[in-house]
């Protein structure tokens, strides 16, 4: 099975490293109980230029300090060892090196990797049988041409429900639905 998988808040922590360098930038104290929004600059009253110029400025601190999330890696070690395993990220080009490295460094092994943004037509384009993603607006996108999501839970995401959304809070359940997903797609 060809499967696309996020990296930041699905295979990484990306909400506590993000934090940490926008508390520091802003004087503020926000901790992850504050967050309920998937664009994060917005908790602070930032607008997307304000933004750009602080992530520009620790995006690759950000990046490289984020943490695996529970089990994300062995369990990616099991999948890429059995399926064709695409990272898909929306993370801009400048941040490319930094993944990469981010990657290697934690022992996470994968067949491709694309920074862009329109998650859905990549998927379409290459195949992807079922993204893994904490995105709530990607997870719309995909059900809305029926393609399967695993919707890896964060607190701005829980609203999404459909049939073809998959909600995972850990990763032994992406497991699990991608177990489920495979012995449906063997029946066809
Ligand atoms: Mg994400």
């Amino acid at each position: 099975m060809h499967i696309g998988v996020d990296l930041d808040n699905t295979i990484l922590d990306a909400t506590s490293a993000h934090l940490q360098y926008y508390n520091r930038a802003s004087g503020l104290s926000l901790t992850p109980d504050d967050v309920n929004d998937f664009y994060l600059y917005r908790l602070y009253g930032w607008d997307e230029a304000e933004r750009d110029a602080i992530y520009n400025k620790y995006g690759h601190e950000i990046h490289w300090n984020s943490s695996p999330l529970p089990m994300a890696v062995e369990i990616l070690q099991q999948l890429f060892n059995q399926h064709q395993i695409s990272i898909i990220t929306a993370r801009p080009l400048l941040f490319r090196d930094v993944t990469i490295e981010w990657l290697k460094h934690h022992k996470i092994n994968y067949h491709n990797i694309t920074l862009v943004e329109n998650k859905l037509q990549e998927c379409i384009n290459s195949k992807v049988v079922v993204l893994i993603d904490d995105g709530p607006h990607y997870a719309e996108e995909f059900a809305l041409v029926n393609k399967p999501v695993i919707l890896y839970e964060q607190s701005y995401n829980l609203s999404i429900t459909h049939d073809l959304v998959f909600r995972a809070s850990n990763w032994i359940e992406v497991k699990k639905h991608l177990d489920y997903l495979e012995s449906k797609l063997n029946l066809i």
